[in-house]
């Protein structure tokens, strides 16, 4: 029986192979009509046998190209015959509806790596080479549908060859939206710190870039989502250089090596972090450094891991190719400002910084950083998503009913817009303190809302009133309607959408510091939470943050508060040097602030708890990066089993006392015993903490399901320990995978609370 059906796909299916998949599928069962891409997705017009139709539907369903993610299919059928004489690929309908999700950008195929180093191909180390599997395609997109006139390719018109092979939908490069060879496409070009040119091209730019590096040199270099700032890995003398030209002093560098046997030779790699770090994504994976490993320790200091990425673009391949050795490849900025992705400011900017310039004509239109990922008890956890994740969406086991903004949190800040089944998570935008990034920020939110065209009617933001997502969602129009959602709520709601949960569970959040209902400053937090509600059943006692963000900065601070508070004001004569390193006069003065409530907020943040013990520990005084004592609490932990300090409980389970734990600390420290075994007491004691509250929480309220998330939570042993303790016990854990237990994860937290208050009719 002959008949004719219009079948709509949607999902990402533009830019990812779907039309020839599908031109090809018609031809073998000798179907006739047009295939388009439209503002929904793919658009199949077929007419012909009506069982071959089925047979193509049913092949689109199952066998879909790699790149794909389908969200629906639909059949509208009963229409006139259009006579259709042949089966052809037509153009895009520009339209109204723009609803097509952008694929995130991937990384170089095999095919095209072949390719790029076959001296017979054409695009023989052609650094732009892709196809329709691989290539750039977020970082690059200025408008939907996706097409070349909508990307920053549009500056570079095909030559005859590369049209030839975009036109034939036998060919792989058929409407491979960024195909370019060198004849017609993208250029490298090489220049001094000043961007004067330097006059080497083509291959000599590169072979240039790889003496440079063996020198020791600094070298600035455009990539996919913006500028890294590259040296060689192994030479500790410019390793020292780029820390202190970029002032970032123990922050750990990424690297990147051009295959995993290379990065075999520095660190430890499991399956999971085997496949982690070869996905399309290629994110950076915080692997166990190898005992023997040459890397020097200013790469990473004070931890015993190292980030790896393997190179993503052909650029990278070129580069790395014959120079045998890894890269440092860290973000092109200064401190604290987001990454440069314009030639110019580049220029401006890292100046002071690199040495030489590795840079290309191809407009970089939405920045992104390098996703960063760590596996923890055998699950891949995103630390911070971006690149190669950002924008797909991801699938929320809730419906959106109305199309909504999450603002998210001011750290690691990212924004997040919901529609239907989904959440178009940003990719990582920053710490929004400065102007660049606030600006990244507004301008990022207009250009999710036209790609995706959503037009949020609700928005979601945080609880503290100087965030400046907060002053941002509050400065907006009043005909939305604004939800506030409490930081730590809306971390455990984040790690339920995480695991595609709506059923109420006992949430342990425990982070920096987040704006509690009570205006204090939370991050030590136990609740009975479901998505619109969050009962705080138990939290860190309070206790006082002399110099409010100071603190955060001097953790010294924290560790003299709660030895204060554990021995009285005698505690200045324990015998410890972290104790006696303790600035009596400058002590005096907080003592006095904290005396008259001067500057000093109230907090129960488990994540100062940390700061506090690794500062008794003698591991820092100060830190120079979020989370740095944590960070190297963590590190120092012995992984010998071993039991933990004990935390008071009032014996109403609302208020938890570290004061104990404190005691037991500073008496082994006392007593000799060594600070890797009383790093990993403190761990095992958080863990036993939260096994206590969660236990007695599931007995009282019938629950069985604790979800962790915050901060604090990045820790691999205290997620291990404590994943292990709540197992044993018949609890069943939930923990973050998809999108981050910090503060990244925050607007999706925010967007599924405000929807599920939303249907209960409510905005508070
Ligand atoms: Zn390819
Ligand atoms: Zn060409
Ligand atoms: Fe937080």
């Amino acid at each position: 029986m002959q008949s004719r059906v219009q079948i709509q796909v949607r999902g990402i299916v533009q830019g990812v192979g779907f039309r020839p998949f599908v031109f090809l599928l018609a031809h073998k069962q000798s179907l006739r009509g047009r295939v388009l891409n439209n503002p929904s997705g793919v658009l199949i017009d077929v007419e012909g046998d009506a069982r071959a139709i089925d047979c193509l539907v049913t092949e689109i369903n199952s066998n879909p190209p790699p790149l794909s993610m389908i969200a629906s299919v639909e059949r509208i059928s009963g229409l006139a015959p259009a006579h259709y004489a042949d089966f052809r690929i037509v153009e895009s309908t520009p339209g109204a509806e723009r609803s097509t999700p952008i694929s995130p950008d991937v990384a170089v195929c095999q095919d095209c790596l072949q390719e790029l180093f076959d001296p017979a191909d054409r695009r023989y180390l052609y650094p732009f080479i892709n196809c329709t599997n691989c290539g750039p395609r977020f970082t690059i997109v200025e408008d939907i549908p996706y097409d070349r006139p909508n990307t920053t390719m549009m500056d570079f018109p095909m030559c005859r060859d590369c049209r030839s092979e975009y036109e034939n939908p036998l060919n792989r490069r058929f409407h491979a939206e960024p195909v370019a060879c060198a004849e017609c496409g993208p250029r490298v070009y090489l220049s001094d710190s000043e961007g004067n040119p330097l006059s080497a091209s083509g291959d000599e730019v590169f072979a240039q870039c790889r003496a440079f590096l063996n020198e020791g040199l600094i070298l600035a270099v455009k990539g996919l989502g913006g500028f890294h700032l590259a040296c060689d890995a192994l030479n500790s003398a410019a390793v020292e250089r780029l820390r202190g030209r970029k002032h970032r002093e123990d922050k750990p560098f990424a690297l990147m090596a051009d295959s995993l046997n290379m990065v075999r030779r520095y660190a430890v790699i499991s399956d999971a972090e085997e496949k982690l770090l070869l996905s399309r994504a290629r994110p950076i994976v915080v692997l166990e450094r190898r005992e023997d490993s040459p890397v020097p320790r200013s790469v990473a200091p004070g931890v015993n891991t190292l980030g790896f990425m393997i190179a993503y673009t052909p650029l990278h391949h070129v580069l790395l190719k014959s120079l045998g050795k890894p890269l440092v490849m860290t973000s092109g900025n200064l401190s604290d400002e987001p990454i440069c992705y314009e030639n110019d400011s580049a220029v401006s900017r890292l100046s002071a910084i690199a040495d030489y310039f590795l840079s290309h004509d191809r407009r970089i239109h939405i920045r992104t950083d390098d996703s960063l990922t760590r596996v923890i008890e055998g699950i891949p956890v995103m630390l911070r998503r971006s690149r190669g994740y950002a924008p797909a969406p991801i699938k929320t086991s809730v419906k959106f009913d109305r199309e909504i903004l999450a603002c998210g949190a001011e750290l690691k800040n990212t924004f997040c817009l919901g529609r239907g089944n989904y959440a178009f998570l940003s990719h990582h935008i920053g710490d929004l303190e400065n102007f660049e990034t606030l600006e990244s920020f507004t301008r990022g939110i207009e250009h999710f809302e036209r790609l995706f065209s959503i037009r949020p009617t609700v928005v979601a933001y945080d609880l503290h009133p100087e965030y400046l997502s907060t002053k941002y969602a509050l400065a907006l129009d009043d005909s939305l309607d604004k939800i506030g959602v409490q930081h730590h709520h809306a971390h455990i709601a984040s790690c339920m959408a995480d695991n595609g949960i709506e059923h109420e569970v006992i949430g342990v959040a425990m982070d920096g510091l987040g704006f509690g209902s009570d205006g204090r400053l939370w991050g030590g937090e136990f609740f009975i939470a479901g998505l619109s509600h969050a009962e705080r059943i138990a939290h860190l006692d309070y206790i006082p943050m002399p110099g409010g963000a100071n603190a955060i900065r001097e953790p010294w601070r924290l560790a003299a508060v709660y030895l204060q508070r554990a021995f009285g004001d005698r505690f200045v004569d324990i015998d410890l040097p972290s104790v006696k390193g303790i600035d009596r006069q400058m002590w005096k003065t907080l003592r006095s602030m904290i005396r008259s409530g001067t500057n000093c907020p109230e907090t129960s943040s488990m994540g100062r708890l940390f700061d506090a013990v690794a500062c008794l520990l003698g591991l820092r005084n100060a830190v120079n990066y979020e989370g740095q004592a944590a960070v190297e609490l963590e590190a120092i932990a012995s992984r010998a089993a071993c039991g933990g300090y004990e935390f008071d409980v009032s014996p109403d389970g609302r208020v938890i006392s570290a004061l104990p734990v404190i005691k037991a600390v500073v008496e082994d420290l006392v007593e000799g015993a060594s600070r890797e075994v009383v790093s990993a007491k403190f761990h095992m004691g958080v863990a036993n903490l939260i096994l206590r509250v969660a236990e007695r929480a599931s007995d009282q309220h019938g629950l069985k399901g604790v979800a962790l998330s915050g901060g604090v939570f990045q820790n691999a042993l205290l997620v291990q320990a404590t994943t292990r303790l709540l197992t044993s016990s018949g609890l069943k854990v939930f923990t973050h995978s998809r999108v981050p237990p910090n503060d990244g994860g925050i607007s999706l937290g925010q967007a599924v609370v405000a929807n599920a208050r939303l249907k209960l009719g409510g905005t508070n």
